[in-house]
């Protein structure tokens, strides 16, 4: 029944063109996180089914450059502002407009034959529309529904409210998937689908990638995430000023409206004496090549990760990589056989573990080819759009 369609010269298994659902991909923001990445990837074998936006952006761009029909939300403007954690309360004042964009998907469900909403607040908001109008919905949660994200009542609310509607709950880790089951989230309906991402990898060396990109020779380190508090770019710089001549570039920027905490990691680092050692170089688009020209890339969060795209990317780009041993992971490194571990909030801990990767890079050289193999084999692109791509047609087959 199903056909083959390629995509980046790999047969994902969507059906014929004219046969193949239509899907609805729902998301609130058209900002790009790692989230908005994940989605970029997982339409690329959907091309002619319907994007729904809450707001234009680089992701409406994005997706309709990969041969979606993008339709923009009339009522949803400004309303990626409000807070995921936000109480009823705050939300009251744009209760009006929820619900008008709320009837706005409901008619752009009818005409589909399945919805998949990106990320929490689509799900929060399409998830009745779309069962009103009688069409099955996936939710491809990223987060990790734990205390250190969410309040109580808010993860109940999610937990029921996919329990009640989502046909299918995808997360991207085991540590996704126990913290949803844990809050009262039906285990059966649960897949984990890693992330999946290819690199273009730079063949020159990290020496003539350095010299390209203007950055210092000697000891250096990169941390690559958007600022926040949580990212923990601040036990970094901490980390980093224990140890003496050690340089670290700090790449992403305040992308949903932490630029007190961006501030305030340049005061840290002067503070430390160490704003001469630290090189924030906002946000980027040649991550992979950033990486690939650092001694080491740290992956620093203080609060669990769902999954932590950073850390496959540092995989595949052949860096040794540190990381803090929450939310997944351990996973992804394989305990630590394919990465370091270290706890989180412990700058003396993450200096030590940095202070023997620069000293003996040789002997972490097999664990960081077995993290470039893990990556390569478990979290490739096509794998994950092949696995999306099945529980969408599973779910359209059941409904
Ligand atoms: N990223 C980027 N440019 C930057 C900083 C980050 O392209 O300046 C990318 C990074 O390479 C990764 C994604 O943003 O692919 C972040 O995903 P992750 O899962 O690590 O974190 P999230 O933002 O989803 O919490």
């Amino acid at each position: 029944m199903t056909g083959a369609l390629s995509a980046d010269g790999l047969a994902i298994r969507t059906g014929e063109p004219g046969t193949r659902p239509r899907v609805l991909f729902v998301s609130h923001t058209g900002t790009m996180s790692g989230a908005e990445l994940v989605l970029r990837d997982a339409v690329r074998p959907w091309t002619g089914s319907t994007a729904f936006l809450f707001e234009d952006g680089a992701l409406a761009d994005v997706l309709r450059g990969a041969g979606l029909t993008i339709r923009l939300a009339r009522r949803g403007s400004g309303l990626s502002g409000l807070r995921r954690d936000a109480s009823v309360l705050r939300a009251l004042p744009k209760l009006g407009r929820l619900a008008g964009l709320a009837l706005e998907i409901a008619r752009a469900a009818r005409a589909c034959d399945v919805v998949y909403a990106n990320s929490q607040k689509a799900f929060l908001l399409a998830a009745i529309p779309a069962r009103l109008v009688g069409r099955p919905i996936l939710w491809h949660l990223h987060d990790i529904l734990d205390g250190a994200h969410f309040g109580r009542a808010q993860r109940i609310v999610q937990a029921r409210l996919a329990n009640l509607c989502a046909a299918r709950v995808v997360v991207p880790s085991r540590a996704a998937a126990d913290a949803f089951i844990k809050v009262g989230g039906s285990a059966s309906r649960v897949s984990v689908v890693p992330n999946g991402l290819d690199l273009d990898l730079d063949p020159r060396s990290p020496a003539a990638l350095r010299a390209e990109l203007g950055l210092p020779a000697g000891p250096l380190i990169g941390v690559f995430s958007r600022l926040a508090p949580w990212k923990g770019q601040d036990v970094v710089i901490e980390a980093l000023a224990r140890i003496p001549d050690l340089r670290g570039i700090v790449v992403g920027t305040a992308l949903f409206g932490e630029d007190a905490y961006a501030a305030r990691l340049r005061t840290l680092a002067a503070e430390l004496g160490v704003a001469d050692r630290v090189l924030f170089l906002g946000q980027r688009s040649d991550v992979p090549r950033l990486m690939q020209a650092v001694d080491a890339v740290v992956h620093p969060s203080v609060d669990p990760e769902p999954f932590g795209r950073t850390l496959v990317e540092a995989m595949l780009a052949g860096v040794p990589v540190i990381a803090t041993d929450a939310g997944a992971s351990a996973e992804i490194l394989d305990g630590g056989a394919a990465g370091t571990l270290v706890p989180p909030r412990r700058p003396d801990r993450l200096a030590a573990a940095l202070a023997a990767v620069l000293a003996d890079p040789d002997a972490f050289a097999e664990r960081t080819r077995l993290a470039r193999d893990r990556a390569r084999t478990r979290y490739g692109a096509a794998g994950m759009q092949q696995a999306l791509a099945t529980l969408i047609l599973e779910t359209v087959a059941r409904a």
